[in-house]
């Protein structure tokens, strides 16, 4: 192997599946996690099959699947409740797993930190990397509880806000994608099986879309304008208003969201490094150097493909600077038609009406071409 004792920066999808991917060859494994404590509650995602094929490779397979609901296509509407189509979902990770599976993101870390501890990675809350430094054949880190160590490598982990990133001599930085998101988790009926709806006007959201993630629930996205308007409005107001002219299924999300309901906005944003993400014997990985618009739901998978490569070319014997060129080169065209068709995606949703515009054939193709394994 060409590393033995290996930092990882975050603790989020790409640095839990990291430490797997190398802990299970036996790498000894280090997690820093600048939060004080892993979160009980959050939102719900879309994982896609060619992320599962990557979680049954790392031993998690069964109990990811027990945490989530299976889906094998998505119902398009109008807002007003007609049938538009049934999409079917490619299954990317091959035919025997589920095309997708929609589940509360704190239960699937709760799944990849329990299987990484059990590898022996000894994860740090609360402690984040301060600084790096680059030596012929180890890099040191500083971290904020004070300590000074040597590793064969450091992987940055840090997701699109990165502050190591830059440090790196990496130039690129997060971009607006010109769309704003709500997120609910709420209830659902046993008949809602999921779906996306689009409005028939301006005013309200570009759409609206839910996924069952149990029996009994599913989260709800929003999508709207990067900025929220002035309109003294509370959060769930917010996203009542937005979703009121979407109707049929939608009548009763819209109503299932009050004072009391888990909501969350932001802006979407997106970055795509295509020039190295190593230097020396720091490496950034994952949403450090590639995020993008989630319309097609492949942020996270492209997240934890990449960390099940990277210990591909880490654990056999070899240059490790050949190594991570190698990796860089075999991932950057996967990546690049998943952010090539999500921006694509987000320019249609802006401009609707767009003579040009045709979703599904884009949705499809970019997940076709990810059936393969990575
Ligand atoms: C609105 C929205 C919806 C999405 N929906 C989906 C979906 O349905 N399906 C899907 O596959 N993907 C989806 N994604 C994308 C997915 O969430 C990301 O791809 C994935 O979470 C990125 O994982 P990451 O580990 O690279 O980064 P993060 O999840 O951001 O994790 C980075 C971690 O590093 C820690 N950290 C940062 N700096 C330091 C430091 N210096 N020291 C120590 N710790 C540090 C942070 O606290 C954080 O825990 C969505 C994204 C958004 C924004």
């Amino acid at each position: 192997m060409s590393v033995s004792k290996v930092l990882i920066v975050g603790g989020g999808f790409t640095g839990l599946t990291a430490a797997i991917a190398l802990a299970r060859e036996g790498v000894a494994v280090t997690l820093v996690e600048r939060a004080q404590a892993w979160a009980r509650v959050g939102h719900g995602l879309t994982i896609q099959g060619n992320a599962l094929r990557v979680f049954k490779e790392l031993g998690v397979i069964e109990k990811i699947l027990e945490k989530g609901y299976p889906e094998d296509g998505v119902t398009l509407t109008t807002a007003d409740g007609h049938l538009i189509t049934h999409l079917e979902t490619p299954r990317t990770g091959g035919e025997d797993l589920p095309a997708t599976i929609g589940a509360l993101r704190p239960d699937l870390h709760e799944v990849l930190l329990e299987r990484a501890e059990s590898l022996g990675v000894e994860v740090r809350l609360g402690t984040e990397l301060e600084s790096f430094e680059n030596h012929e054949g180890s890099a040191t880190s500083t971290l904020s509880d004070g300590t000074t160590e040597s590793w064969d490598l450091i992987i940055i982990a840090e997701g699109i806000k990165s502050q190591t990133r830059p440090k790196l001599g990496i130039v690129e930085d997060r971009a607006p994608s010109g769309l704003g998101i709500w997120r609910a988790v709420t209830d659902r009926l046993p008949e809602m099986k999921g779906g996306i709806a689009f409005p028939s006007g301006p005013g309200g959201a570009f759409k609206v879309g839910y996924t069952p993630v149990s029996d009994t629930q599913c989260y709800i996205f929003v999508l709207c304008e990067p900025v929220r308007p002035d309109n003294g409005l509370e959060g769930w107001q917010e996203v009542r208003r937005l979703m009121a002219d979407f109707h049929g299924e939608y009548d009763f999300l819209r109503d299932s969201i009050d004072a009391d309901t888990f909501l969350n906005f932001q802006e979407i944003e997106w970055i795509f490094v295509e020039g190295p993400w190593h230097r020396g014997r720091v490496l950034a990985l994952g949403e450090a150097v590639h995020a993008v618009p989630p319309l097609i739901a492949q942020g996270a998978a492209q997240c934890v493909e990449d960390s099940l490569v990277l210990a591909e070319y880490l654990t056999q014997e070899g240059d490790l600077e050949e190594q991570l060129a190698a990796f860089y080169a075999r991932r950057i065209p996967r990546i690049k038609g998943v952010v090539d068709a999500s921006l694509q995606l987000a320019h249609w949703e802006q401009n609707p009406g767009s003579p040009d515009a045709d979703p599904g054939r884009v949705m499809a193709e970019a997940l076709v071409a990810l059936v393969p394994a990575p």
